[in-house]
């Protein structure tokens, strides 16, 4: 299905790099975005602008969606102006992180119109985004994965999780409760090593050879904390929004989560003293401030 025309809604931190990846595997792209800032970029590198969700699904064959909300996923999909409502598109992907519960509303009505819809979240940052080295977990239809799984690797390498709508959501949410903790927790041990005298670059030389390590010692410290940029690329709000939807599915299913609360804590204060724009390693500057030190090279 070399000709199937792709759309792709929602061109932000991710999804502009996403939808860029797919005009240079030489795909026709329509897209469509409610800012037109990041709609013209994408119309300037050779996609095709739509006017709205539903207008994307009248011209693409299969719809992607990188949205910031659950709430915004589920109009951008099934909302009057949406993608169900679209004529030609019979397979709807969402990219984002937005829970399974939204995934199963979705599936549950597109299924009920004779389409298809998988929940795909990813993972790798903006940077995975434009090199196309994102981790995809994939839940939905088996028997319509395969001819998914080729446009799927241009983003990166995809992991089926599932034909359950919604087990590719849970797989992310676990994954981004994860990110987040390993984020907070390093904050309080850096914090604690500065003010000891110790330099926070060899403090992460140090735990990434040793039992401590994790994302945030190998990447975001090095990344954008110690050179104080605070620029990683994803905001406070979609963490919080990430780790507040794991808590609450957690709640639901009975799996007590009393570390991940706290890790909520710590972006529900970053959020209120930063911003929830701000990035999100904006939550080592809430311990720095609590702790009275900066964590940087001497
Ligand atoms: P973003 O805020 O940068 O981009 C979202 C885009 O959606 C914006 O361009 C916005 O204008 C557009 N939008 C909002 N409402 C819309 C609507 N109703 N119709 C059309 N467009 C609309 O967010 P992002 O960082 O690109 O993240 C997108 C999704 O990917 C989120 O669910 C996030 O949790 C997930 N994610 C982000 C990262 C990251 O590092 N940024 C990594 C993995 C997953």
């Amino acid at each position: 299905m070399a000709d199937r025309v792709l759309g792709f809604i929602g061109l932000g931190q991710m999804g502009s790099r996403m939808a860029a990846r797919l005009l240079e595997a030489g795909h026709p792209v329509v897209v469509f975005d409610r800012a037109p800032g990041p709609l013209a970029e994408l119309v300037a590198k050779g996609a095709t602008a739509a006017a709205s969700p539903r207008e994307v699904a009248d011209r693409a064959d299969l719809v992607f969606g990188s949205l910031p909300t659950p709430a915004i996923l589920r109009d951008v999909a099934l909302g009057p102006d949406g993608v169900l409502a679209g004529q030609r598109a019979r397979c709807f992907v969402d990219l984002s992180t937005t829970g399974p519960r939204v995934a199963g509303e979705v599936a549950a009505a597109f299924t009920e119109a004779g389409r298809s819809t998988f929940d795909c979240p990813v993972s790798g940052g903006k940077g995975g985004a434009a090199a196309g080295t994102l981790a995809l977990m994939v839940s939905g239809p088996r028997a319509e994965y395969d001819s998914l799984e080729p446009v799927l690797r241009v983003f990166g390498k995809p992991f089926y999780c599932g034909e359950k709508p919604g087990q590719a959501q849970v797989m992310k949410l676990c994954n981004n409760l994860l990110a987040a903790t390993a984020l907070a927790a390093s904050s309080e041990a850096l914090a604690m090593g500065v003010k000891a005298g110790l330099d926070p670059n060899l403090m992460c030389e140090v735990i990434n050879a040793s039992s401590g390590r994790n994302s945030a010692t190998q990447d975001k410290f090095p990344r954008a904390v110690i050179p104080r940029t605070f620029d990683f690329g994803f905001t406070t709000g979609l963490s919080l929004k990430d780790v507040r939807l794991c808590l609450e599915e957690a709640e639901a299913m009975g799996v007590p989560m009393p570390v991940g609360n706290a890790t909520r804590q710590m972006l529900a204060i970053t959020a209120a003293l930063h911003g929830l724009d701000s990035d999100f390693t904006s939550i080592a500057k809430t311990v720095e401030n609590w702790a009275g030190v900066e964590i940087k090279a001497p």
